[in-house]
């Protein structure tokens, strides 16, 4: 038997079921779990809703599965079961099957002020080559550069000014995360912005090398370059692909000097500068330092802190200083990871109908880094950080009373001891969520209803005691809570 696969429009698809479903949906979960949600894939029956929010998946089955399955239904008869997962990368606008912020707001019903913007730019190409991946919403103006990306900032406003000018090829370079995608598209369209004529195609390295491969397993004998030849200007995003894809490198060697030498504008990124790109060919490597190189560099706490607050403004949210300034203290390698932590604190704070504090961001940035490994974000350096666990509180009780860690686990009965000792316990219990038998085992295997008595003592002291009210006060502090 043969069988036939159909080739689902996931986009389309997704569009579709929204618009019968979102009136079931309160409004701020559609703005919140659901505007980073998409179809992952839709097989024998089986259709997988992915989202962004960690809480999405288990919240959307249990308050909106019976209500939306049916509805869904009716519009896909063969469907069996509806299942959903978490899936990072939908906080990406960039995410293929993801629908564009302004198509899902119309969907639900909401008008965006700059609706009726398109929000990619087309360009047709000859031999109908298309390049539609600018998206609207990366410009220079909304591109928050602080002192240290300055330079970079100023060469993509130069070269939206003045596309081939001095600063031919641009190459801009960094760790992920830090924003060169946003540049090199904002740059695409500032010079779209001053030259509406001029013919500007983004695309990712990866893109191009899937093109070429194509092209090649369709025969496809003219020179690649010649469909790119009545370009005004090239963007190459991570171009860090093309290490060891011979072909792909020759080919886009061609394109390069093609473009370069008819004075096209050229703009490409990587992770890193020419001169460590391996696998490169010596010739490439040294034409893309021809023009202006710049490194894209981490943001500054204070950078960081305007870009969350470009972003509060975006989404028509306020927050509590205090609550964006700790994440911009915690989050600091990735600025897609730190506008990742706002969005899903603020969705999971909407679903209590309450706002992001310090400890829903915490736990945020406890689960992003559980899931992630701790490379992508890192703490260590910063004043404030994150709690990670019992090792923490105790860390910082002790440095309090100026005792050491061992004193608060020992079995020391001075009250000098005892008290701070039973302070930890409550504050593990209080902040951690711990069970009375694991900070027992913590506590030297301490009995749990030593642990609990202990909880009690504090609770009840704290309601006539203020010396001791106040300390718990200033260790939650320190603690970020
Ligand atoms: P990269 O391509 O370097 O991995 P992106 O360009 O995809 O990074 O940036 C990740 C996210 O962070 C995007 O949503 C981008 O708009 C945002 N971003 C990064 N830096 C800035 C900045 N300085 N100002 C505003 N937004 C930023
Ligand atoms: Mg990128």
């Amino acid at each position: 038997m043969v069988e036939i696969v159909q080739m689902i429009d996931k986009k389309a698809m997704w569009e579709k079921i929204l618009g019968a479903i979102f009136g079931f949906i309160d409004r701020g979960h559609l703005l919140t779990i659901f505007v980073n949600s998409a179809v992952i894939s839709y097989e024998n029956g089986v259709l997988l809703i992915g989202f962004a929010s960690i809480i999405g998946p288990d919240y959307v089955k249990e308050k909106y599965h019976a209500k939306i399955f049916p509805v869904i239904k009716d519009i896909y008869p063969d469907l069996v079961s509806v299942e959903y997962e978490m899936k990072s990368s939908l906080i990406d606008d960039d995410y293929p099957d993801k629908l564009p912020v302004d198509t899902f707001m119309s969907v639900i019903g909401t008008q965006r002020k700059e609706r009726k913007v398109p929000n990619k730019q087309e360009v047709i190409l000859e031999g109908g080559m298309r390049s539609k991946i600018l998206n609207k919403r990366y410009t220079l103006q909304n591109f928050i550069a602080g002192s240290e990306n300055r330079l970079v900032h100023a060469a993509c406003l130069a070269v939206g000014a003045k596309p081939a000018g001095i600063y031919n090829p641009l190459y801009i370079y960094g760790d992920v995360g830090l924003g060169k995608t946003h540049l090199l598209q904002a740059t695409g369209q500032e010079i779209l912005k001053n030259f509406p004529n001029k013919k500007v195609v983004y695309m990712t390295a990866e893109h191009f090398i899937n093109k070429i491969i194509d092209a090649i397993g369709k025969k496809h004998t003219k020179p690649f370059k010649d469909e790119y030849r009545n370009l005004d200007c090239l963007i190459v995003d991570d171009i860090q692909f093309f290490a060891n894809k011979a072909t792909s490198e020759q080919e886009f060697f061609h394109t390069f000097n093609d473009l370069y030498d008819n004075g096209k504008q050229i703009i490409l990124s990587a992770d890193r500068p020419p001169r460590e790109l391996d696998g490169f060919d010596d010739r490439l490597k040294s034409r893309f330092g021809m023009g202006m190189l710049i490194e894209i560099s981490k943001p500054s706490f204070e950078t960081r802190l305007a870009i969350l607050k470009a972003k509060c403004a975006e989404y028509e949210i306020m927050l509590d200083p205090e609550v964006v300034e700790f994440i911009a203290f915690n989050v600091t390698q990735s600025v897609r990871e730190m506008i990742g932590v706002l969005v899903t604190a603020i969705g999971e704070a909407q679903l209590e109908n309450a706002t992001p504090t310090i400890r829903t961001v915490a736990q945020v940035i406890r689960k992003l880094n559980r899931e992630q490994g701790a490379e992508t974000i890192d703490m260590r350096d910063q004043q404030k950080s994150v709690v990670r666990g019992l090792e923490d509180v105790v860390d910082i009780v002790a440095k309090y009373f100026s005792l050491t860690k061992s004193d608060l686990v020992g079995s020391d009965r001075k009250k000098e001891v005892m008290t701070p000792r039973q302070i930890t316990m409550y504050l593990i219990r209080e902040i951690l969520n711990q069970s009375y038998e694991s900070i027992g085992d913590c506590f030297g295997g301490r009995n749990h209803t030593t642990v609990m008595h202990a909880c009690n003592k504090v609770v009840n002291q704290m309601k006539i005691d203020p010396k001791l009210q106040r300390d718990i006060g200033a260790l939650k502090k320190e603690l970020g809570f």
